[in-house]
Order: structure tokens, then sequence, then C-alpha cells
């Protein structure tokens, strides 16, 4: 098969063509590029590979490119060219071998064929011909082409040894089977819950990526049915899997978690791909495991699991690597949250409810919703009709009361500082009150949120507790 055509920019492949002659080297492009061409998937990177120095093929392409973004690093024999909005790497082919400790390997030059070899699946091998008389060639040693027809991750060598190499090669074929809803074959699947222990020797970082990658893709429940089946999900996120699993106790059984969270993933996926707004909907229920219980009246509770589910991100965040800043307290505020719109739609809808819940979402309450929305898996249709109209009423509301009151980004009316130059105080424990008990009455609606009416109620407030003007300008 001759690929030429798809071979662009062009202006690209005839430099590396051109360098390649000049320094006498056989130069591939090889893995995601070619695997993304027979897809008809764009893709940006491309990695080139030559029998000799990477390094010397790239210094000599970036000068044919005109190209001033170069990075060389000497340590790896590999470098990297910028050009335009394209990352073009260069390696030299080598061969390479695994010692049980690290998944670092000790590399030497060697062949195409090697290299080949040394690549994760059958389709991330396939490479093509970059030499003046062979332009544009396949060559693709592990029929590769078929299992890309037939969706088929498969490791070029025995997976035994590929994933126990290198074990982070085990949460890729995850990753690319839920990207590009392929299946894993079966060797290498049993093969990943075999050496599924060596993922300790794999760094948390780059667990996290592949991990984040399964969560963006489209649905991503099948990346996590595929962790969960082989064991890797009771290594990574134990959390997770404790969600697994129904139990019945007089007659009485609670819903499977697990499953119910990955819906909730799937579900919200068709909305967003904001990775943290998908991260709140596999916490959302977290807490469900540790705060289970079973009344003999009521059945099985979860009581504040969206509070103890709350405390429970930071913890999770730090030990998956995923950042300790506002995304993490943006996913805190969503799990914490979660469940107000639906006790809202459940009971009558009360304007006071409505405006603490927008006071408290703030700028999330769109995301809240989303997530609330996601949450409704309930197989009986009219319950799920009623909810879905409920959910609109709070919707309604909620848009009225924000035009209204402006709720969403709460800032006091009146300040503690005017209230303590108002009764010439000091900080204390009454500027406080004064200050809770006028954002209580603009929740409740017993005022509006308006500088005026809040300076009245100060007023009274300030009354009622002896404090005077007298010494101070009003
Ligand atoms: P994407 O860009 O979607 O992540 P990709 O295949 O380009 O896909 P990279 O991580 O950029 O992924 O890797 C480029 C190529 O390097 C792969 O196609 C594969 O051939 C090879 N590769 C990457 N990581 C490994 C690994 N851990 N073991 C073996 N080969 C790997």
């Amino acid at each position: 098969m001759n690929l030429k055509e798809n071979l662009k920019p062009e202006v690209v492949f005839d430099a590396i063509t051109d360098a390649s002659s000049q320094l006498d080297l056989e130069t591939y492009v090889i893995g995601g590029f070619v695997r993304d061409i027979l897809l008809k998937r764009p893709s940006k990177d491309l990695d080139f590979v030559c029998v000799g120095s990477g390094i010397n093929l790239a210094k000599r392409a970036a000068s044919i490119l005109q190209s001033k973004k170069i990075a060389v690093y000497k340590n790896f024999g590999t470098a990297m060219v910028k050009f335009e909005d394209h990352e073009l790497e260069f390696v030299g082919a080598r061969k390479e071998s695994y010692r049980k400790e690290s998944r670092k390997p000790v590399v030497e030059n060697g062949t195409l064929r090697d290299d080949q070899n040394r690549r994760d699946f059958t389709i991330n091998a396939l490479a093509i011909d970059l030499s003046k008389n062979n332009f544009g060639a396949l060559v693709d040693p592990f029929d590769g082409q078929k299992d890309l027809k037939r969706k088929i991750i498969r490791t070029p060598l025995d997976p035994l040894i590929t994933f126990s190499d290198d074990p982070l090669r085990m949460m890729r074929a995850i990753r690319f089977a839920s990207q590009l809803n392929f299946d894993i074959d079966p060797d290498t699947y049993s093969a990943i819950s075999d050496q599924k222990d060596r993922i300790k020797i794999v760094s948390k970082e780059r667990i996290i990526i592949e991990l984040n990658k399964i969560i963006l893709s489209k649905t991503p429940s099948y990346g996590f049915k595929l962790l969960f089946q082989c064991g890797l999900l009771e290594l990574i996120f134990p959390e997770m899997m404790a969600l697994y699993g129904v139990e019945t106790k007089d007659g009485k059984s609670h819903k499977d978690n697990f499953y119910h969270t990955l819906q909730v993933l799937d579900n919200i996926s068709e909305h967003t791909d904001d990775l943290y707004l998908r991260w709140s909907a596999i916490l959302h229920d977290i807490a469900k495991p540790p705060t289970k219980r079973f009344n003999r009246k009521v059945g099985w509770t979860f009581h504040g699991h969206e509070d103890k589910g709350a405390r429970m991100v930071p913890g999770i965040f730090k030990r998956l690597k995923l950042p300790l800043n506002e995304k993490m307290k943006y996913v805190q505020k969503l799990v914490k949250l979660h469940l107000r719109p639906i006790a809202l739609v459940k009971d009558e809808i009360t304007d006071s409810a409505v405006r603490r819940l927008l006071f408290e979402a703030g700028d999330d309450i769109e995301d809240l919703m989303t997530l609330c929305k996601a949450d409704i898996t309930t197989k009986n249709s009219n319950r799920m009709q009623k909810y879905l109209s409920n959910f609109k009423k709070v919707e309604k509301k909620l848009n009225e009361l924000e035009e209204k009151d402006r709720l969403r980004n709460f800032q006091p009316p009146i300040s503690g500082e005017e209230i303590m130059e108002t009764f010439d105080l000091k900080p204390s424990r009454e500027v406080g009150e004064i200050k809770n008990e006028i954002r209580e009455a603009i929740l409740e609606g017993h005022i509006s949120n308006d500088s005026n009416e809040a300076r009245k109620l100060m007023f009274e407030l300030a009354k009622q507790k002896g404090l005077t003007t007298d010494n101070s300008k009003t």
C-alpha cells in the first residue's frame, strides 16, 4: 500500500526526504501519525525514525525548513523541531531491553524492525518509508492495518513480556480501546490481568495522563469497565472500586453505585468535554460506601455522603496527582451540592431555597444543573419525565431570581467596614451578626439585594442591639 497522497504538510515531508538523502539515512514516519491517517483522524504530531542519528536528521531538517525552534535531548538521542503548529519528533531506530525494577529500557542502536518491535501495539507500529525511491510505502510487519479494520488492540510481541517490560502500556491499551472504541485482543487483555501488579512501578503522573484520556473519551464507561475487569482499577483507584456491588437485607437492596456512577459519567459526557465536570460525575457518590447504613424502617441510607464525598476529594486528588488548585475546589463544590437541585425538584420549589442554591453555587450553577440532570438514571420513564420537567421549573426560577437579585456572585451590599464605621465599632461579634442577618434577609427574600434596603435593615438591627451612631458620621 502506498500512502504518499496522505503525507501532509508536503513541505515537511519534502524537507525530511531531502535531509535523509543528503545524510544517506533510511527514514520513516511512524506511530500515531500513520495510525491516524488510516483512521482518517486529524493528527498534528509527527514521529520520525531513522536508521542512524535522529539528532543529525533533526538539525538538517530544521535548517531546510528554516525553523529555529529545535530542542535536542542528547541523553535520549532525540530532538524536536517545531514547524508552524506541528511538533516533529526525531529519533534513531533503537532496540530496547528492560530490567525488572524499572520501565526505563537499556537502549542500543537498531534497525527499523527493532524499532517496530519496541512499539506498544500493532496499530502503533506502522511506518511509512520516506526514502526517495520508495516514498509513501507502508511497512506493516504485524498486520496493524488488519487490526485497525477489525478494531483490535494487540501487542506486536508476547503481551506478557510487553506489559511486564513497560506496565504503562496496560493503561495505554485500555486508553486506546476507549478512545477508538476498539476491542482488546483476548490474549493481550488476559496478559493485562496477569501483569496488573506491575503497575506499581509506573509513576502516578503517567497513570493519571492515561486515566484522564479515558475519562475524555466518548463513552468513558467502556474504559472504566475494562480497568475494572482486569483488576487495574482496584490498584489505581480503590475508592471507585468500593462503589461496586449490591447488598441485600430484609429483602431490600440498594443500587450498584459503581454502574450508576458510570451511567452518570456517560450521561454527562454527552453534554460536556470538560475534564473536571466529568470528574465531578465520577466522584459525586464516592462517599456512599463509607456512609452506608441499614435501617429496618427506611432500608439503605447514605446520609451525608455529599459532605463526606467533598471532604474526600482533596485526598483523592493528591494521591492521583490531580491538581490541588481551583479545579479541585470546583469538583469539591459540585460533589457537595449535587443533591440540592434534586431535593428542590422533589419538594415544592420555594424562592428562598433557589436563592440559597444560587448563592452557594455561584458561577458553577449551570455545571451543577448539568451534573444533576446526568444523575437521573431511573429506568422508570414516568419518574424520569417528572424529574426533568421539575428541573425545567427550577432552571426557570433560577433565571428569574438571578435577574432580580443577582445572587450568583453575591457581594454583601453592606460591608463589615461600613457597619464598623457607622456604629464606631471595632471588629467584633456584632459586626458579623449584622452582616449575616442582612445576608439571610436577602436569601429569604425579606429584602431585595439592594444597598438602600440593606442599610435600612442595618439600622433596625443595630437598634435592637442597642447600638447608636452618636459618635460617628452616618
Ligand atoms: P496520541 O497522540 O493519541 O497519544 P500516539 O500513538 O501518538 O497517540 P504517543 O504517546 O505520542 O501516542 O506515542 C507515539 C508512538 O510512540 C506510539 O504510537 C507508539 O508507537 C510509541 N509509544 C509510545 N509510548 C509507548 C510505550 N510506552 N511503549 C511502546 N511504544 C510506545
